[in-house]
């Protein structure tokens, strides 16, 4: 197989990835005391202290169990989760969904810092630790910010196609709203399309209309299946000239969003 095959076979296929609405991450603070290089939160890129808020996690338990959605993963993540000041608050608000219908409470970490580390210890049994365990800002991470909008090859793709990510992962929710994933809900953060939906999506909505518009400029894109990691991965920063303009426009005025 010619290796332009092996990189962009998958591009070309008219393969579908449905979101998961079983799954959902939840980034509860953008804010991070790491600030990796591509971050697909854009944490380093353009940083932040917004978060959801008790109120909203609130919300989100409310609208679960009124239409008894049974989730089979909620992943607490960010940023560092560890650093929003309600941490212990959001996560017995969300086991009320837990004790009604089963599923799993994830808290992904970096395991960064003393305050890290030291609040870990005191998160609840019933709470599955995912700790990335990180050392460096440079690690093997996909080139978020190399945008599909300015390569050439890939401008005029069906973006409406998605990645695995949303099928892998499942939804984001934001204090914007849920997305089909959350590298796709930086994408709104950073861009301002203010896409994120007010409800949660129904289990046969496939969200392409979102997609249409987020993957076009999010990296994981260029790698769909996730199988060739090895070509579209780095450990140095790279930004594309859509992102870079955009990041400089964050820096004097960010989007205005409605809130979910
Ligand atoms: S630790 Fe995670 S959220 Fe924080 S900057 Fe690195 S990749 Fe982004
Ligand atoms: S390419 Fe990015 S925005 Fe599109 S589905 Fe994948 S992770 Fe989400």
């Amino acid at each position: 197989m010619s290796l332009f095959k092996e990189k962009y076979g998958k591009l070309f296929s008219s393969e579908k990835f449905l979101p998961n609405h079983k799954k959902i991450e939840i980034e509860i603070t953008t804010d991070c005391n790491l600030k990796c290089f591509n971050c697909n939160r854009s944490c380093r890129q353009a940083p932040s202290y917004e978060t959801v808020s008790l109120g909203q996690i609130k919300k989100f338990v409310k609208e679960s169990l009124d239409k008894n959605i049974e989730w089979r993963r909620i992943n607490v993540l960010g940023g560092e989760p560890t650093l929003h000041p309600k941490l212990f608050e959001i996560l017995e608000e969300l086991k009320k969904i837990k004790d009604k219908t089963g599923g799993e409470i994830r808290l992904a970490t970096n395991g960064v810092g003393e305050k890290t580390k030291e609040i870990l210890t005191r998160v609840p049994s019933w709470v599955k630790i995912a700790n990335t365990r990180k050392t460096s800002v440079e690690n093997r991470f996909d080139t978020y910010n190399l945008a599909p909008a300015d390569d050439p090859l890939l401008r005029f793709a069906d973006f409406s196609k998605g990645c695995i990510i949303p099928s892998f992962c499942g939804l984001g929710l934001t204090r914007y709203g849920y997305y089909p994933c959350g590298p796709g809900a930086a994408v709104d953060r950073l861009f301002g399309f203010d896409i994120g939906r007010k409800e949660i999506p129904l289990p046969n909505d496939n969200m392409e209309k979102e997609l249409k518009v987020l993957c076009k400029y999010c990296g994981h894109f260029k790698d769909p299946s996730g199988l060739q990691h090895k070509f579209f991965s780095t450990k140095e920063e790279k930004i594309s000239k859509i992102w870079k303009k955009t990041y400089e426009n964050y820096q004097m005025k960010r989007p205005d969003l409605t809130v979910y």
